[in-house]
């Protein structure tokens, strides 16, 4: 015998009133460690629920309900959104702008769906503030700015964000993808690389292009870097371990007769263990030095702009997780998928108090996008448009049902 899904019952009215929180927060995003008018309306959402509500880390807000005596259970939510020009043709799509630290003016778009996450947790406390008779305990929200920069689990933490709310034993968090709608997936261990990107700034001597001899010529420098690099994860690291090196900006010069005094490009690392990691990056470094020193170049600088931790899921919490996802979805909606090489800060949370994470993807994509012959869109792409129904639904279900899965009375 099959046994049918256990969901809390999302009435037509909630989902009517989450339907239209959803899509105006789409049509108002707000760049990473900016959020402020979504913090506003969050803090205004939870309030009203009756949950206490406290800024921590800036733009980032926790919302607390105290339910009497058991478990305290954290989930947390990203709020930010991307750089981009939203080109979905969707009525509510973005029209958005904001400012980049440096002063420069952008389109943004939430272009990684972080609004699906803030809607599915709000959907998910309201199920909760409604319902207090089958559960008791704690549930603490983590609303989180700046995902997107690697910024804002770091300064929630920073700023007493475990001092400030009770101290979950798990926290967990989710991630709308070009899955199929409907559809979850969670794997225990090593799910979500961890990420380093670095700027280097090569320098050598100007000079006219016409007279190399009396240059050192940081474009052919830069460019035997950049082939050099290629061959780390193919040379350098065991085939059965996975790496990314990725050299995705290059700039140098500006006129064909002018050999510049410098170049400058991005390298950014993905890794699934530290001891790899270790190994790609003192490679990098060893590569860098040394051809510069072929060339006879100064060393050139290195400076490192971000890092994102490793997302480790416990096991024993996944197995719990996984099994309280497939009551409520079914069985057939719950996948184990491979470890992805995209990064994510939420491991900081559950790492800076010691407990386990656990951290999963819900599909946004309709049959038809999945199984149609164009590319499918993915996650900041100004093309991502994952459908409302049922990914919503889907969200607010899996964010309810790990919650309640430590709580039910
Ligand atoms: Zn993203
Ligand atoms: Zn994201």
């Amino acid at each position: 015998m099959t046994s049918l899904p256990v969901a809390a019952e999302i009435s037509t009215e909630l989902r009517d009133d989450l339907h239209e929180l959803y899509r105006g927060l789409h049509a108002a995003p707000e760049l990473s460690m900016q959020e402020h008018r979504t913090a506003a309306l969050i803090e205004q959402r939870m309030s009203a629920l009756g949950w206490e509500t406290t800024i921590v880390g800036g733009t980032g807000v926790a919302a607390v309900l105290r339910n009497g005596e058991g478990p305290v259970v954290g989930f947390r939510a990203d709020t930010d959104a991307l750089p981009l020009r939203e080109d979905t043709g969707l009525a509510y799509a973005s029209t958005a702008t904001g400012t980049l630290p440096d002063g420069t003016a952008v389109p943004v778009m939430h272009a990684c769906g972080h609004d699906f996450h803030v809607t599915s947790a709000i959907g998910a406390a309201t199920l909760l503030t409604a319902d207090r008779g089958s559960w008791a305990g704690t549930v603490v929200l983590v609303f989180q700015p700046g995902e997107e920069t690697s910024e804002g689990a770091a300064a929630m933490v920073a700023d007493g964000l475990w001092d400030r709310v009770p101290r979950p034993e798990v926290v967990f968090g989710q991630h709308v993808w070009p899955g199929r709608t409907g559809t979850v997936d969670v794997r225990p261990g090593p799910a979500m690389a961890m990420a380093d990107s670095w700027k280097v700034t090569v320098r050598g001597r100007g000079g006219h292009g016409s007279q190399p001899e009396n240059t050192i010529d940081p474009v052919v420098l830069a460019a035997h870097m950049v082939v050099r690099i290629q061959s780390i994860v193919s040379r350098e690291v065991n085939p059965q371990r996975a790496a990314v090196v990725t050299i995705a900006s290059f700039h140098a010069g500006l006129k064909e007769n002018i050999i510049p005094a410098s170049a400058e490009f991005t390298v950014n690392v993905r890794n699934l263990d530290a001891g790899v990691r270790e190994k790609v990056l003192a490679a990098l470094r060893r590569v860098i030095t040394a051809e510069a020193q072929a060339s006879g170049a100064p060393d050139p600088t290195i400076e490192e702009l971000y890092t994102f931790p490793l997302l480790y899921n416990d096991p024993d919490a996944t197995e719990r997780l996984t099994a309280a996802l497939s009551d409520a979805l079914g069985p057939d909606k719950v996948i184990e998928a491979a470890p992805r090489m995209g990064s994510e800060d939420f491991g900081h949370l559950p790492e800076a108090i010691g407990v386990p994470g656990v951290y999963w993807f819900f599909g946004g994509m309709p049959d038809e996008v999945i199984d149609g012959t164009e590319p499918v869109p993915t996650n900041h792409s100004p093309h991502f448009a994952p459908v409302i129904e049922p990914t919503l639904t889907t969200g607010i279900t899996a964010a309810h049902a790990a919650i309640m899965s430590r709580v039910r009375r």
